[in-house]
């Protein structure tokens, strides 16, 4: 399969096609994951042990959990035949990125340490791709750094398996990195953030295998950060660069509809942090999911992601529903503590809300 790449870099264009077995292996393994397979057998595109290969790929099918997913086994025998390769940006670092605060953050990062990263932006029909195709060709001209804008045409999958997965495919991300092997990069980074780690290929095993079985290092700057952390690094650091408001992360057709679950995760760390002071409309307009869909599993949210949800509707208080205030007062009593330590932490890592 020839992956189509538009390369970008200082106004200028260049069209590129690419291709890997490792790639094939993976579009093979996410059809046949589709199409309900309890076992799938394949050559072995890479120089790791198979057994571990198998393991590990069985591993990032398994999402999410109420889907029955299938075992992947990998034979001894190698493949080798297909491995096209652009060198354009050998030894380079390479950040998936998708126009939003974790990624461009990411991006930011490694600028403000004196590198100059290739940013990759893959275009696979997600339905707010338009937006993103927008944010990310404005954010890295800016920014003044390459864009690799990657095009995977994974529609005749999502036609066959679309109802169950939608359009967040199993193994995304590892197809995405996967793509970006292609390019010989030194390093690549995934911006995973710490309440991600649950999903397979954001996941800690993800970034520390990934490296071992496909020879290029993967990681996330910020496999310890929420959202909010890395909105009060960017307000530290980063602001002289762009400002977060640039970013988008929206379901919606415009790219910041304060109507979706998307727009209110993004509130909550734009208030938390201290980015945006006043009331986002999103925490009226999606209270229903606050009031249900969140505090209905608050307790078995992770530290950081429940506090940021505290400490940010704490801070908007007089202006939510209230039901919204009562649930909000009896968690900011039973979390006391860990509330205090995180108002704290935040501070410290460059925050500026007023308690
Ligand atoms: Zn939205």
């Amino acid at each position: 399969m020839k992956i189509k790449t538009l390369i970008m870099e200082h106004g200028k264009l260049e069209q590129v096609s690419v291709s890997s077995d490792l790639i094939d292996a993976l579009y093979h393994i996410i059809k046949k994951t589709y199409l309900e397979a309890e076992e799938i057998i394949i050559k072995n595109p890479t120089n790791a042990e198979s057994t571990k290969l198998g393991d590990f790929l069985t591993f990032i099918l398994a999402y999410p959990k109420d889907v029955k997913t299938p075992i992947v086994k990998v034979t001894e025998e190698r493949t080798g035949e297909n491995n096209i390769y652009c060198d354009r940006f050998k030894g380079k670092t390479i950040i998936c990125f998708s126009g939003g605060v974790d990624s461009t953050g990411a991006l930011l990062k490694s600028i403000n340490e004196g590198n100059k990263p290739v940013a990759m932006w893959c275009d696979y029909g997600q339905p707010y791709r338009k937006m993103e195709k927008e944010a990310v060709e404005k954010i890295s001209n800016k920014l003044d750094i390459p864009l690799l804008e990657v095009t995977l045409d994974i529609s005749n999958l999502i036609a066959i398996g679309g109802e169950r997965f939608g359009h967040v495919f199993p193994a995304r991300n590892l197809l995405i990195t996967a793509i970006g092997l292609c390019f010989r990069p030194d390093k690549m980074q995934l911006a995973g953030l710490c309440d991600e780690l649950i999903v397979p290929d954001k996941s800690l095993r993800m970034y520390d295998e990934f490296g071992k079985l496909f020879g290029t290092e993967l990681y996330s700057p910020f496999v310890t950060k929420s959202k909010a952390d890395v909105l009060c690094m960017w307000q530290k650091s980063w602001n002289k660069y762009l400002s977060a408001d640039e970013t988008i992360s929206c379901y919606g057709e415009n790219g910041n509809c304060q109507n979706c679950s998307s727009c209110a995760k993004r509130e909550i760390a734009f208030v938390a942090s201290g980015y945006h002071k006043d009331f986002p409309p999103v925490f009226l307009n999606q209270h229903e999911l606050i009031e249900n869909h969140w505090f209905s599993r608050i307790d078995s949210f992770g530290f950081e992601r429940r506090t940021d949800i505290l400490v940010a509707l704490e801070y908007v208080y007089h202006d939510i529903t209230p039901k919204l205030q009562e649930l909000v007062s009896k968690n900011l009593e039973k979390y006391k503590d860990e509330v205090k330590q995180r108002k704290n932490e935040l501070l410290q890592e460059g925050g500026t809300l007023e308690t």
